[in-house]
């Protein structure tokens, strides 16, 4: 089961559960943990066990430590964009969200811990509760793409978003603009029915299909690269 949390702030934020637990991906900006929970009470679909991170982004990470404080979920992100959610975090150039280092104190104080346990550190094909990371860096070090078998799915986070059709984020909001072009390149050889993005509306049918189209158009007109 797949459904995007309503009235979450910033990113979309969506629910998994699989036969491995129940999982919220991105929860959102700052405040948005009530909005979460309420929506997993209505569903009455118990305890969330994890609550994974596509990137340390403000937009999606706002709220995790306040999510996982409140319900015990631990946290799952990258290791490459942990050390972004820590007190003396790496500088990180201004983007255009502006946002990057002005992180709310609640998780400027967050180290990589979450309701007293440790933050799980993802790798490039791990598995964590039947989802397979995916390591597309570029957006961010620890940009993560999320692939879920169970449900012939793909949550981008913002290796790719989908507001004015498929494209890769604009250099002014990329850690490495250089590799954020090459990071979706890393989901070609996936097959799956639906794509989740971070922003812009989910594909429910042949995602794959059209992410492959939209990197071989990229390809082959590198002019109209944006
Ligand atoms: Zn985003
Ligand atoms: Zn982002």
């Amino acid at each position: 089961m797949i459904c995007r949390i309503p009235g979450v702030r910033g990113a979309q934020a969506y629910l998994h559960q699989g036969r491995d637990g129940l999982v919220v991906i991105d929860p959102g900006y700052t405040g948005s943990f009530r909005a979460v929970l309420r929506f997993v009470e209505a569903q009455a679909l118990g305890r969330i066990d994890w609550v994974i991170l596509t990137h340390h982004h403000i937009d999606h990470a706002g709220t995790a430590l306040a999510l996982c404080q409140a319900t015990g979920a631990r946290l799952a992100v990258h290791a490459a964009d942990a050390p972004y959610l820590q007190p003396r975090r790496p500088r990180e150039r201004m983007t255009l969200w502006g946002l990057a280092d002005r992180l709310p104190s609640g998780l400027a104080r967050f180290v990589v811990t979450c309701a007293g346990r440790a933050a799980r550190l993802l790798e490039d094909g791990e598995t964590i509760a039947g989802l397979t990371v995916v390591h597309g860096p570029g957006h961010t070090p620890g940009s993560i793409g999320l692939r879920s078998e169970s449900e012939s799915a793909l949550f981008l986070g913002d290796i790719l978003n989908n507001e004015r059709g498929i494209r890769t984020p604009p250099w002014n909001v990329n850690h490495s603009h250089r590799l954020a072009l090459r990071a979706p390149h890393r989901l070609q050889g996936l097959s799956y029915e639906r794509a989740y993005f971070g922003h812009g509306p989910a594909i429910m049918t042949g995602a794959d299909q059209c992410v492959r189209a939209f990197l071989t158009r990229r390809t082959t007109a590198p002019a109209l690269t944006g």
